[in-house]
This record gives C-alpha cells, structure tokens and sequence, in this order.
C-alpha cells in the first residue's frame, strides 16, 4: 500500500521550485515548470504531477534542456507568433510568447503560436487555461517519442500526441478537454508498471506486437491509438501540425535524435487561439453556455474538466496527498 503525505499547494511548489533551482534551472524557469506540474498535482492528473519531476531533472543534468534558456519570439507572418525556446522547457517559451498570441488574436481573430526547440512535458490544459482566461478559445498539438503504432501497425511510430480544446466561460473555469491521442497518457502506463497493477485490454501491445495488459510489456512494445483508426488520424494529424507544419522533428526523428534520459525529447507545439466574441458576434459565449446545459442536464453527462476543477477545489482546501515514494524522489534530486 503507497503511504501518503499530505502537503499545501504552496509547500508543493516550493519543493519543486527549489528542486529545479538546484539542478540548474533559474529562479523564473523553476517557477514556471513547477506551476504546471503542481497544477496537474491539484487537479488530479497524476501522470503529470510530481511524478514527472525525475524526468525533467534528468534532462537538466544530462545537459539536454537548457535551466536558462532565453526564448527568442517573433512575429513571422501577420498572424503568426514563432517562440524558440532554444533547447529549453516549453512552459517559460510560452510564458514568454503568450502575450503576442492573445494580441494578434483579438486584433485578426484569430492567431497561431509556433513553439520550436522547446521540450513538453505536461498537460495541454495548463497551457490553454490562461488563454482563455481573456476570452479566447484555443487549440494545442504536440508530438512526443515514438511510443504509439499506427493502426494496423505493430511497432512505435507515434507519439502519444495530445490534443486539447478550451473555450472560455464566465465563471472563470473554462470548458478543456485534453486528450492524448493514445488510448492512456504514457504515465499512466509508467505508474501501472511502478504499482504492479496490470492495465485494461487494447491499451498496447508487446515487442512481438501481441495484445497485452502488463504495463512493462506494454512499455517495451507500442501503445494503441484510441478509438482504432480514428485515433491514429488524430495522431498523424498531431505529427504534422507539431512537426513539420512549424519545422519541427516528428515523434519517430526526436526518437532518434534523442538522449533517452527519460526526460521530454526536444519537440514543438502548435497553439491556435480565436475570438469566438471578433467571429460569431457578442451571442458567441451565450450561445455556448446553451448547448453546455444541453449536455449537463442529462444525468450523468458532464463537461470536460469538471472532474479536474472538483479537484482542484479539494486540492486547495485540504492540500495535496502526495505519495510519499514521490516526495522522497524529488528530495534525492536535490543533494
Ligand atoms: P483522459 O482520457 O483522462 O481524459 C481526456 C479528456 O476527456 C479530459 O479532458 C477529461 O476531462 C475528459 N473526460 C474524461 N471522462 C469524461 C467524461 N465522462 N465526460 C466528459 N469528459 C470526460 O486523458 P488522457 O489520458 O488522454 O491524457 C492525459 C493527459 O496527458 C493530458 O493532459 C495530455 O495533455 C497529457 N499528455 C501529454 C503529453 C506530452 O507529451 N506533453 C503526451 C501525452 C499526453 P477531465 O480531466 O475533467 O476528466
């Protein structure tokens, strides 16, 4: 049984902030990787919550992301913001980028934001929630190592290419799904394997390319798409719109490029955000909130994120139960 250790979402991000400063991140960069990472933690999505931070600093000290990097952002066509991350972490390359993104968008309607050269790590969502914070809606897309076969394929090609959609909404708390293109997030396949728990059928194969459910199995073979071929479009879209639509590396060339210290492979991602108010006139927000209620006042439907913002309610009230193997993880970093 995991014991677990009950922590403040402001002791959390200390402990992460200065877990990164330590392995030589800066004071801004720590706390920028450590917002997202503690905000997956608050809201649930362990796979991408402190869980991760061994993977980032691996990256430090192997010397395949830059701590310091100073993204470089310019404006390359009339709607088009371009941030080089210059080999860093890609939440400091968008930090630096997005406000340009939200002026060309309520200035055009819409905009598109090109992350190159940078190393994701996290969930969509935190990426996306701050634009919608100014009444924007956004997509985000980007490509990870090859870990994913193709439909009808055996053998990794894709990576686990997430995709995620925000629209805002007037009590602050925006409607985002965000979804990897795999049936699971790679973490959760990674956190089966650390707990010994076997995972549901159709969620990989092994290096022989047979249907298995035992995540290191899983692991040394290729994940599946969801939804069969469906998903693996979604995943080959990904591929294009995170490579080599912002000249960036697919998933199988960061694969082979790569250090493989367990840390984000270099990579891009691509965010287009909109101005539902500038396109579909002041109604826009009104009108959504109708087909919202449409689908909430079915017993048991729900949007997408409700399940994180409880969560994150909790998270804030009572602080984050945080397992303990976890914490003594990124405590070790730090000496
Ligand atoms: P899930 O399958 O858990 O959830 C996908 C989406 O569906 C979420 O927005 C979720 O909202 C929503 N959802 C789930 N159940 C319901 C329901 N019953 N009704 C309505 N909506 C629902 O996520 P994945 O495992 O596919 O992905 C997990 C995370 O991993 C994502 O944040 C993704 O960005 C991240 N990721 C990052 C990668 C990277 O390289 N940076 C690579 C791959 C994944 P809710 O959260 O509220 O449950």
């Amino acid at each position: 049984m995991t014991n677990n250790i009950n922590m403040t979402i402001e002791s959390a991000s200390k402990l992460v902030i200065d877990c990164f400063v330590r392995n030589g991140c800066s004071p801004a960069v720590a706390k920028s990787v450590a917002r997202v990472i503690v905000a997956a933690e608050a809201d649930g999505c362990l796979s991408h919550g402190l869980f991760r931070v061994p993977g980032y600093v691996a990256s430090l000290r192997s010397g395949k992301v830059s701590g310091v990097a100073q993204p470089k952002v310019r404006q390359a066509l009339p709607g088009v913001i371009v941030v080089d991350g210059q080999g860093g972490f890609a939440p400091p390359a968008l930090d630096e980028a997005r406000s340009s993104l939200i002026e060309l968008t309520r200035g055009n309607g819409i905009a598109g934001l090109a992350l190159v050269n940078v190393h994701h790590f996290s969930a969509l969502w935190t990426d996306l929630e701050p634009i919608c914070a100014e009444g924007l809606c956004s997509l985000a897309f980007t490509s990870y190592l090859p870990v994913v076969a193709p439909a009808g394929g055996t053998k990794p090609l894709f990576g686990t290419n997430p995709m995620a959609f925000g629209w805002p909404r007037a009590d602050g708390r925006p409607m985002v799904f965000d979804q990897a293109s795999s049936v699971l997030a790679r973490g959760e396949v990674m956190i089966a394997a650390r707990d010994s728990h076997r995972m549901p059928e159709g969620v990989g194969i092994d290096a022989n390319g047979n249907p298995s459910t035992d995540p290191n199995e899983i692991l040394k073979g290729a994940m599946l798409t969801f939804g069969g071929y469906k998903g693996s479009a979604i995943a080959l879209m990904v591929e294009l719109l995170a490579g080599s639509l912002i000249g960036e590396q697919f998933s199988y060339q960061a694969g082979e490029n790569d250090n493989k210290d367990g840390g984000p492979p270099r990579g891009g991602e691509l965010i287009i955000a909109m101005n539902p108010v500038a396109i579909g006139g002041v109604g826009a927000f009104a009108h959504a909130e109708q087909l919202f209620s449409k689908i909430t006042e079915q017993p048991g439907a729900r949007l997408p994120a409700d399940r994180r913002y409880a969560n994150r309610v909790r998270a804030t009230e009572s602080g984050l139960s945080l397992p303990a193997e976890v914490v003594e993880q990124v405590r070790a970093l730090m000496i």
